[in-house]
């Protein structure tokens, strides 16, 4: 039920009791108790229409809650390639997936692999972090460095 037959079934009811206090002493027993009857059904269709009123605020509150919560979010995070970080409490946080964020909109964190990589549990995509190829280089050194030590050669 929306606002305007809320108002139409308060309008009904007040209708019902005017009729009810302006012509009530005229009217016999069983015609009163008719008239009684329709004011008590028009009271319970404006509480019901009440409660569907009363249920979509609360389901609309929500909703702004939620997207509140979401612009605080988008606000609150910035891309340094190829994460996104997180501004909480004057502290950064994350890093998080560039993958989910930009698809999905959702906040994933990353998970650290070992090495400079980072991996996303939600989508699996994997990333280069900033140090990765300071890893890199330094295993590629070490493949390419001669077999030896003091008791080899
Ligand atoms: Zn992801």
């Amino acid at each position: 039920m929306d606002v305007a037959s809320a108002l139409a079934a308060v309008t009904g009811m007040i209708d019902a009791g005017k009729l009810l206090r302006d012509t009530g002493k005229a009217w016999g027993e069983a015609e009163l108790k008719l008239k009684i009857a329709d004011l008590v059904d028009r009271m319970h269709e404006t509480q019901d229409a009440m409660r569907d009123l009363s249920d979509a605020i609360r389901e609309r509150d929500a909703e702004i809650a939620r997207l509140k919560r979401e612009a605080e979010e988008r606000a609150a995070t910035t891309y340094e390639a190829p994460f996104y970080w997180a501004a909480r409490d004057g502290q950064r946080d994350g890093p998080f997936c560039q993958r989910c964020h930009d698809a999905d909109g959702k906040r994933c964190r990353l998970i650290d692999g070992g090495r400079g990589r980072w991996n996303c549990a939600v989508c699996s995509t994997g990333f280069d972090g900033p140090d990765r190829a300071a890893y890199k280089a330094r295993e590629d050194a070490m493949l390419r460095a001669p077999l030896g030590g003091p008791f080899v050669g």
